[in-house]
């Protein structure tokens, strides 16, 4: 007879006391709100278009598609709106990269009487990966990390304390405390960051993009504003960089979380 030894590492269970949704809006964490200030308006290729204090979640294109769906399922206006583009001097087009719901309130015009309206779904990574703000696979920081990883939620109170600063074990733990792939969730968003950096990098080094920089971030707001927009993915078809069927696998891919299962199996495999 075999006897189940049970793990002691705590299991996180949502509460779903609907804070996270009813606050979304400047919901950015602080040092994310910084470097926003700081590096977004105008001085990257990427250019954020609305002030850090009004932005809500970024969404990826295709979130933001599926969500521009759901809206019309469940008959709310999410008020949907581009968050962060190019301005390409190649295509003379605003490449969007991230939208934004542009709430009328503080929560997300999904969240009704308490409940996500939309909760069945495939929600966008920001709605799944929380408790966390970010992985850990970010900024291997020790202790700063650990406070930087996760946002305000109170069913945290009994995790938190336990988790490791050790980042080994900290991986860990993390990957058995998260039974609801909020972790798994969070890896993946933040592959999917680095996949668009990456790709938007080699975009300008194979010279199928030259964004505008350095300009007046007025003078760049009114030339996105006048452009015509093309979602980021769509991009990649029309210039040639990706085929279609391609950029449908690595939608499938990311949604299906498979990057971020294979690094934290690797991560479990070297340590
Ligand atoms: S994740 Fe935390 S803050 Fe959000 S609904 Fe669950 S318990 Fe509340
Ligand atoms: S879509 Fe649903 S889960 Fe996501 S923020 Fe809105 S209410 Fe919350």
């Amino acid at each position: 007879m075999f006897i189940k030894i049970q793990s002691d590492i705590p299991k996180f269970k949502c509460n779903a006391c609907g804070s996270c949704c009813s606050h979304i809006r400047g919901i950015v964490p602080k040092e994310d709100g910084e470097f926003i200030r700081q590096h977004a308006f105008g001085k990257l290729p990427v250019v954020q278009l609305v002030p850090v204090e009004r932005m809500t979640f970024p969404l990826w294109d295709w979130e933001a598609k599926r969500f521009a769906e759901w809206q019309d399922e469940v008959n709310v206006d999410a008020g949907i709106k581009p968050l962060r583009a190019i301005l390409d001097l190649n295509s003379n087009k605003a490449i969007i990269l991230t939208y934004f719901m542009d709430s009328e309130t503080d929560a997300c015009p999904f969240l009704m009487d308490g409940k996500c309206s939309i909760y069945h779904t495939k929600r966008a990574y920001v709605c799944r990966l929380f408790p966390f703000n970010r992985s850990p696979f970010t900024n291997q920081d020790g202790i700063k990390l650990k406070e930087n990883l996760f946002g305000e939620c109170g069913a945290m109170e009994h995790i938190l304390p336990q988790v490791p600063n050790d980042f080994e074990r900290m991986i860990k733990f993390l990957n058995e405390a998260f039974p609801d792939g909020s972790f798994l969730n969070a890896v993946q968003n933040d592959i999917v960051v680095e996949w668009a950096n990456k790709t938007i990098i080699d975009l300008m080094k194979e010279k199928i993009i030259k964004p505008v920089m350095n300009q007046p971030y007025n003078f760049l707001l009114r030339r996105i504003g006048n452009a015509d927009k093309i979602d980021f993915t769509d991009f990649l078809a029309e210039s040639g960089y990706l085929i279609e069927n391609k950029i449908q696998e690595l939608i499938k891919r990311f949604d299906g979380n498979t990057d971020a299962a294979e690094k934290i199996s690797q991560f479990a495999k070297s340590s």
